[in-house]
C-alpha cells in the first residue's frame, strides 16, 4: 500500500450542523492525517468549477447552490491509501444506503447533503488538490 493525498471537503450543511469536530474525529481515528486546511466560501461559479464533471446532470444547479450556501472546509488528508480509506469512511453518496459508523451514516440529511466529498482516483484527487491549494507546497 502507498501513502497517498486526497481531497475532502466538509460540505455546508455539515458545518452549520456543528459536526465539524465529529467528522475531523473519524478522520484522525482512521489514519487520515490532515496536511492543509482552509474555511472557504465558494462562489457558485467555484462550486461549478470543482464539481464540472457533473455539468449537465440535473442534479448539478442544486448541488452547486448548495455548495455555495455557507462555509466549508476543504482538506487534503494524507495516509496509506488514502483515497480509498476516505471514501470508506464517508459511506456511500445516499446517506441511506452508507453503512453504519460512516459519516454519511451517522450525519448526513439527504443524498445531496451529505457532509463530505471525497476524491474517487488517484487523477481527481490530484485536480481537487490543485483546485483548492494551488502551488502550496504542502507539508
Ligand atoms: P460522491 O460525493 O459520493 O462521490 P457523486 O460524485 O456521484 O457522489 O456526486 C457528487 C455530489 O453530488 C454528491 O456527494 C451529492 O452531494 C450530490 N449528488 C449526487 N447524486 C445526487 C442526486 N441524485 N441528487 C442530488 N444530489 C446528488
Ligand atoms: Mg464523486
Amino acid at each position: 500500500m502507498a501513502i497517498e493525498r486526497t481531497l475532502t471537503i466538509i460540505k455546508p450543511d455539515a458545518v452549520k450542523a456543528g459536526h465539524v469536530g465529529d467528522i475531523i474525529k473519524i478522520f484522525e481515528a482512521s489514519r487520515l492525517k490532515i496536511v492543509a486546511a482552509r474555511l472557504v466560501s465558494l462562489s457558485k461559479k467555484e462550486a461549478e468549477g470543482f464539481y464540472a464533471v457533473h455539468r449537465g446532470k440535473g442534479f448539478f444547479e442544486s448541488l452547486t447552490t448548495f455548495m455555495s450556501s455557507g462555509p466549508a472546509i476543504p482538506m487534503v488528508l494524507e495516509g496509506e491509501n488514502a483515497i480509498a480509506s476516505l471514501r470508506e469512511v464517508m459511506g456511500a453518496t445516499n446517506p441511506a444506503n452508507a453503512a453504519p459508523g460512516t459519516i454519511r451514516k451517522l450525519y448526513a440529511s439527504s443524498i445531496e447533503s451529505n457532509c463530505v466529498h471525497g476524491s474517487d482516483a488517484p487523477e481527481t484527487a490530484a485536480f481537487e488538490i490543485g483546485y483548492f491549494f494551488p502551488g502550496v507546497d504542502l507539508v
